[in-house]
C-alpha cells in the first residue's frame, strides 16, 4: 500500500455504540473488491449500480467487519476477516489490505484479552484471521486464549472441496483450531436445544448463503444486536430479493430474510452488516413501498 493511503484510526475503528450494558465496536480487516454481478445476482446492474459504484472492471468495494463485544464479562470477537493467508494472487484479485490486528490495536483490543470469537460460517473473508500466518510458515492461533465456535456442518461443508465453492473453504482457518480442540464445533441440535454461547450472546441458524450460516444475537437489557452474516452481506442488499450470486440456495435466502424482519422490524434491532464499510450498523424500516430500509434517522 501506498503510504500516503495508510489508513487513520478514524477508518480502522468503524463504529462504537452500546447495546445495554455491553460495549460495541465495529473494527475492520480492510475493504476488498468483488464483482458486482457476483454480489447482486440476478439484480439487474441498472438498479444496483444506483446504490454501489462499480469500477471500470465491475468491482465494488465491500468492508470485513468485524464485531468486538465487551460484554463486562467476556470480551468476544464475530468474524475475522480475509487474514494473512491468501496467496499473492488472490490479494492481487481483491486488492485486500489484512488490517485486522491495527484496527484492534486502535480499538484499545488486545487478542490475548478475547476469550470468545464466533465465525457465522467459514467462507474465507470471514474466518481469516482466526490464524496468522508466521514469517516461518507456522500458522498460530491469532486470539491465543480464546474459545472458538463454528457450525461443524460449515467445517463438513469446507472439506467436500466441492466445485462451486472449494476456493471459500482454506481448512488453515479451522483446521488447526479444530484439532488442537480451541474450536468448538456446534451442530444442529445444539443451536436448538442450547443456542448460548455466553452472557447475552446466542447463535441461531439462517440457512441460504450457506446451509449452516448463523446470525449472533447480542442482548443487553431490553436491547438487542445482530450480526447477521452474509444473509443481508451490506445495506445494499434489504430487499429480500437482492440475494447474492454466491448464495447456495437463493430462494432460501429471501424465505428467511423475511423470517428475519418478522423480529427485527418491530424489535428495532440493531442490525450488524459483514461486507458495508460504510454503514455497519443501521435499524430497519419499511418505507412507502413496503421494502425494508436503513431507518432514515440514523
Ligand atoms: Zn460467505
Amino acid at each position: 500500500m501506498h503510504p500516503a493511503s495508510l489508513p487513520s484510526d478514524a477508518d480502522l475503528v468503524r463504529a462504537r455504540t452500546q447495546v445495554g450494558d455491553f460495549e460495541l465496536t465495529v473494527c475492520t480487516d480492510g475493504t476488498y473488491l468483488l464483482d458486482g454481478g457476483a454480489m447482486f445476482g440476478v439484480v439487474p446492474k441498472t438498479l444496483w449500480e444506483k446504490r454501489m459504484q462499480a469500477d471500470d472492471e465491475n468491482r465494488i468495494l465491500l468492508g470485513l467487519n468485524t464485531v468486538v463485544v465487551r460484554t463486562g464479562r467476556h470480551t468476544v470477537v464475530i468474524e475475522t476477516g480475509i487474514g494473512n493467508k491468501q496467496p499473492a494472487k488472490m490479494r492481487a484479485i481483491h486488492e485486500n489490505q489484512e488490517l485486522l490486528p491495527a484496527s484492534l490495536t486502535a480499538a484499545g483490543v488486545r487478542p490475548e484479552e478475547v476469550d470468545i470469537v464466533i465465525n457465522t460460517h467459514l467462507h474465507f473473508d470471514h474466518c481469516g484471521w482466526n490464524t496468522t500466518l508466521q514469517p516461518d510458515g507456522s500458522v498460530t492461533p491469532t486470539f491465543p486464549n480464546a474459545r472458538y465456535f463454528a457450525h461443524l456442518g460449515e467445517v463438513q461443508h469446507g472439506h467436500l472441496q466441492l466445485d462451486r465453492d472449494r476456493v471459500s473453504y482454506l481448512a488453515p482457518n479451522y483446521d488447526p483450531l479444530v484439532q488442537s480442540g480451541q474450536m468448538t464445533l456446534l451442530d444442529n441440535e445444539r443451536l436448538r436445544s442450547d443456542p448460548k454461547i455466553c452472557h447475552g450472546i446466542s447463535v441461531e441458524l439462517f440457512p441460504g448463503h450457506t446451509d449452516h450460516m448463523m446470525a449472533v444475537h447480542i442482548e443487553s437489557g431490553s436491547e438487542h444486536a445482530c450480526y447477521i452474516g452474509d444473509l443481508i452481506a451490506t445495506s445494499a442488499h434489504l430487499n429480500p430479493t437482492w440475494v447474492m450470486g454466491y448464495d447456495l440456495d437463493p430462494l432460501e435466502c429471501i424465505a428467511q430474510r423475511k423470517r428475519f424482519y418478522e423480529r427485527a422490524i418491530p424489535e428495532k434491532w440493531l442490525v450488524l452488516f459483514t461486507h458495508d464499510h460504510q454503514t455497519p450498523m443501521a435499524r430497519i424500516e419499511v418505507n412507502e413501498k413496503g421494502k425494508p430500509v436503513v431507518q432514515s434517522t440514523e
